[in-house]
């Protein structure tokens, strides 16, 4: 029985338009040919791939094509996320920060892991501290079980951390070796989980999460994720390009799907949807713990990011400076990539080319030496002439 030639049009990803109609059309009359016969209408049509060939726009990278270069300090706790609560007089409070390089990744999971501690309580109203990704997810989700929320917040986006990142979803950066434990990878497990399904339940366009291939373009046969990644294997599935089947040369290309997460899109719309759901937000620092405790809300959900680390005085917690060269944006590219410590992630308001991890690192200021290497990085890796 013919089957839809389905793969062929997700291989050749962006055919000349005559070629895309020829596919289109085989592609149709090959799923009525299936549908026509009899016994056949619940069949559902299954992807061959016959043509493995993987064809890919090139991305530009040249120097006039940088329209901006960043630095933001990841909030590094060498044992991974703290949520957890604390009694600081008559107030409940809760933590939630920590999410060292994977804050925008786990903001709705780690919200969630906090939010059980809320509901065991009989309160209703809550101050969220922070306008991060980790508070307003926090926020979303305390209203979504049915508290009255008021986020206080030192800074707003465009102006938070969480602006900063990439943002590729994967729990990456999270935590140092000697604290991977097993109850840790649990958490971290279901955190990973309900964040995964919960931004895939976002509208895109609405939200500025994208979904698109993203390429590790490495030596290895096989794909070996880091311990973090591997505590869900089902949210990271592989296929492999073998060298010569695709343009980065006789390297191994091993692809998951992954969503891209934009902040300049991505927190703007849930300030929005925090507000319509009848949330407000107050600019105010807080200096000092007896602040927090003066507060009206009888609970408060602490996701301030690096700056738990002077207001609730944890001094585990250690920047780790990320920077990012920006280029154009390129409509074209639909997909990432990561080789080795460089990596491409497409936005509507530009390609970020990463990356940078300077541990211990407070400045803000790019570094144009690291920049140059950035965009040297990335020439080499996509010079496919060569
Ligand atoms: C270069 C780079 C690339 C990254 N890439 C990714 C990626 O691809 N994927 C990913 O998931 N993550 C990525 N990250 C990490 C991510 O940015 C962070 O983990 C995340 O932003 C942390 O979110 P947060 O809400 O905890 O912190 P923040 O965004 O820093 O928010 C903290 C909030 O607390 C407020 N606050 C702090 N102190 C006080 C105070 N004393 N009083 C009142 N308010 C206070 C701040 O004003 C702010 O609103 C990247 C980071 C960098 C730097």
């Amino acid at each position: 029985m013919p089957e839809p030639d389905l793969v062929t049009i997700d291989r050749l990803r962006h055919p000349a338009p005559s070629q895309m109609r020829r596919l289109l059309l085989k592609a149709a009359l090959g799923a009525s040919a299936a549908l026509a016969l009899p016994g056949c209408a619940t069949r559902v049509a299954r992807p061959i791939v016959r043509d493995s060939r993987l064809v890919l726009p090139r991305l530009q990278v040249e120097e006039a094509l940088v329209v901006r270069e960043v630095a933001g300090l990841r909030p590094f706790r060498p044992a991974g996320f703290r949520v957890e609560p604390e009694r600081i007089g008559d107030k409940l409070v809760i933590h939630n920060y920590g999410h060292g390089g994977c804050g925008v990744t786990l903001s709705w999971g780690t919200a969630e892991l906090a939010l059980e501690h809320a509901l065991a309580q009989p309160e209703r109203r809550a101050a969220v501290l922070g306008c991060g990704a980790v508070g307003l997810a926090t926020a979303r989700l305390l209203q979504d079980h049915g508290f009255d929320v008021v986020i206080y917040t030192r800074e707003l986006p465009p102006d938070t951390v969480s602006n900063i990142a990439g943002a590729q979803w994967g729990p990456s950066s999270l935590l140092d070796r000697e604290y991977r434990t097993p109850e840790f990878g649990a958490r971290l497990a279901r955190a990973a989980r309900f964040a995964n399904r919960r931004f895939q339940l976002l509208p895109g366009e609405h939200y500025g999460i994208r979904w698109m291939p993203l390429y590790f373009v490495s030596q290895k046969t096989e794909f070996t994720p880091g311990w973090d990644w591997g505590q869900t294997p089902e949210l990271f599935r592989t296929r492999t390009h073998a060298p010569g089947t695709h343009p980065f040369g006789g390297r191994y290309l091993h692809e998951i799907q992954t969503m891209i997460i934009e902040p300049t899109i991505y927190l703007p719309a849930m300030m929005d949807a925090f507000r319509i759901a009848g949330g407000r937000i107050v600019v105010r620092e807080f200096r000092g713990v007896e602040e927090v405790a003066a507060l009206a809300e009888p609970v408060v959900l602490n996701c301030t990011g690096l700056g738990a680390r002077d207001l609730f005085k944890d001094d585990t917690m250690l920047p780790i400076k990320g920077q990012l060269t920006v280029l154009v944006p390129q409509p074209e590219i639909d997909y990432a990539t990561i080789a080795g410590r460089f990596y491409m992630f497409p936005r509507r308001d530009g390609i970020q080319l990463g990356g940078t991890h300077e541990r211990g690192e407070w400045s803000t200021v790019p570094d144009p030496a690291k920049s140059a290497e950035i965009l040297e990085g990335h020439r080499r890796l996509f010079d496919w002439k060569a």
